[in-house]
């Protein structure tokens, strides 16, 4: 039996159809059923759906043979104890600086509200930037309107959330996509079906092109 980690939300239902073409569909629907661990249309194969964060400690620990997550999840987490064999191109952003609309410039010490503690921190020293983190868990977007941040590092897609926030993107971080990983014993003990799978999405991927 492979267990492979999703993340909930977005990144599960853009993971759908690319589980699909590997035969893999989950037999109930985690929206209107309450299980945590999901069957699936191949024997071999179940879904556990999971906060985003929690992916990489799931397969950390070999609890999940596999999981899906974003970049930014897995940069935060540090992902040493995983392979990261693909990109899997989906759930594409950008991680962001942001601030309120026309700011000043930054200069000297910053005040910065993110839940990205550990890429924020690296990201302003690699600037030379002296910066107070504040670590949030959501809205981080309501930091630099109540006087909380300066400004903040966040997930930026269509930009809708800033921009409704009377906020604007500033600095690109990095690109973001979603990423399989492996766990490393894993990998070995079940090397047939996973190097399958493996190829399976290397393959939809490369139709995808
Ligand atoms: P948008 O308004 O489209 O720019 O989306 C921004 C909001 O969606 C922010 O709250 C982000 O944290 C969140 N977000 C955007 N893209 C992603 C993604 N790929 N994965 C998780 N959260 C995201």
């Amino acid at each position: 039996m492979l267990t492979i980690a999703v993340s909930k939300g977005r990144i599960y239902e853009e993971a759908l159809p690319l589980l699909a073409e590997a035969g893999i569909v989950p037999i109930d629907d985690p929206k209107t059923c309450r299980k945590l661990i999901l069957q699936t249309t191949r024997d071999d194969v179940q879904l556990v759906i999971i906060r985003a964060t929690d992916v990489p400690t799931f397969v950390e620990y070999g609890a999940a043979d596999l999981g899906i997550a974003g970049k930014d999840v897995l940069l935060e987490h540090g992902a040493e104890g995983l392979y990261e064999p693909l990109d899997l191109g989906i759930a594409c952003c950008r991680l962001m600086t942001a601030t309120r609309k026309n700011a000043p410039p930054i200069t000297g010490r910053v005040r910065v509200a993110t839940k990205f503690v550990k890429i924020a921190e690296r990201y302003f020293a690699s600037l030379g930037i002296q910066a107070e983190i504040i670590k949030l868990y959501g809205s981080m977007e309501l930091a630099p309107l109540v006087g909380l941040a300066d400004c903040i590092v966040d997930l930026v897609d269509t930009g809708n959330t800033l921009k409704a926030n009377d906020m604007e993107p500033r600095d690109l971080i990095m690109n973001i996509s979603s990423r399989l990983v492996v766990n490393k014993a894993a990998m070995k003990m079940k090397n047939a079906a996973i190097a399958e799978l493996l190829a399976q999405f290397e393959r939809t991927l490369a139709k995808r092109v």
